[in-house]
């Protein structure tokens, strides 16, 4: 048999985007076009994407094929997104965009020079192309990430923790840069079910993640492992600082007033503490933290153990 020569697989987005004059990093020559052609172009090449950054900075480039600018910047608060293009200047012209009562973002074109009433036009007509797109985007944007959270208590759920976890470990190797990670589980959080039922134990999981992610200053970093189990990634922290870290966690979760029936509940955590060795993998730095765990609980509970 003949080994193939060739892919048959095509990376669409980027074939798509070479065949309308973009690739790669190059910056593409832009020609300047009327504004009938500028919408046809970015009705087509919009579509290309479902990433809002590169739908917003496409939209940047090519609207100067038609009305200069200096700079453009999109945001939107709920997704976490605030994006800047270009340099800052003197004179905006913002627009608040909706999509049938749907909040899309604030978009904000800036110049040195004042727009005139045509370019403002424009403007306003080039920006119904980036209406659907965007809206898409966005809705995907909001799709990864609920998938990639845990929906009881708010934190990273394991496939988030495996993702960031593999890259903080290639960062910090590629920066020598410390890494250490915290191990969490709740004391005797069985008996809490099995007093007041299964209602309360999750109630309980939410007050103890909400009191983990207040006192940490990354509450991205923050993953819910297995059931009461919970990791805590801390970049560029050092054994001694992590160990700060997990007892000022511990000493938040023993001062946490829950309340049941009026009465405060009795709750600890338990963590182990490992720190990341010179070529160790993600799994050795787990598996070490765990064991720590496990020496923690063993030694009587409500404390903090290092990995050796
Ligand atoms: P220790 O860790 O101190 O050894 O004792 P424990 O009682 O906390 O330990 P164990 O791991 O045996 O029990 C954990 C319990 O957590 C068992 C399970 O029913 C409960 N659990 C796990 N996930 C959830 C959840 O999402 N909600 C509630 N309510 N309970 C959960
Ligand atoms: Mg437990
Ligand atoms: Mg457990």
């Amino acid at each position: 048999m003949v080994p193939p020569t060739q892919s048959n697989t095509i990376d669409f987005d980027a074939a798509k985007l070479q065949r309308l004059g973009f690739s790669g990093n190059r910056q593409p020559k832009l020609r300047p076009l009327s504004l009938a052609e500028l919408r046809r172009q970015l009705n087509l090449q919009l579509q290309t994407s479902l990433e809002v950054e590169r739908i917003v900075s496409l939209f940047f480039s090519e609207v100067q094929r038609l009305v200069a600018l200096d700079a453009l910047a999109y945001q939107h608060q709920s997704s976490d997104l605030r994006l800047e293009y270009g340099s800052r200047s003197s004179h905006s012209a913002g627009y608040r965009l909706t999509h049938e009562g749907e909040y899309l973002g604030e978009l904000i074109f800036r110049r040195n020079q004042r727009f005139d009433e045509q370019e403002l036009n424009q403007l306003e007509s080039l920006l119904a192309t980036l209406l659907f797109p965007l809206r898409n985007a966005l809705l995907y944007r909001a799709a990864i990430q609920s998938a990639l959270r845990d929906p009881l208590t708010d934190t990273g759920n394991r496939i988030a923790m495996e993702q960031t976890l593999q890259r903080e470990v290639d960062l910090a190797r590629r920066n020598l840069q410390p890494l250490s990670v915290l191990m969490l589980d709740i004391d005797h959080f069985k008996r809490i079910n099995d007093e007041y039922g299964h209602g309360t134990g999750d109630e309980v999981l939410k007050a103890v993640a909400n009191t983990l992610k207040a006192r940490l200053r990354n509450v991205d970093m923050v993953f819910r492992f297995g059931g009461e189990e919970f990791l805590v990634l801390l970049s560029g922290t050092c054994r001694e600082a992590a160990a700060l870290v997990g007892e000022r966690l511990r000493l938040g979760i023993l001062e946490l007033q829950y309340l049941v029936q009026g009465h405060p509940l009795d709750l600890s955590i338990s963590l182990g503490c490992a720190t990341l060795l010179p070529a160790e993998s993600v799994e050795s730095l787990l598996r070490r933290a765990d064991n720590a765990l496990y020496v923690a609980k063993r030694e009587g509970r409500n404390r903090l153990s290092m990995a050796g």
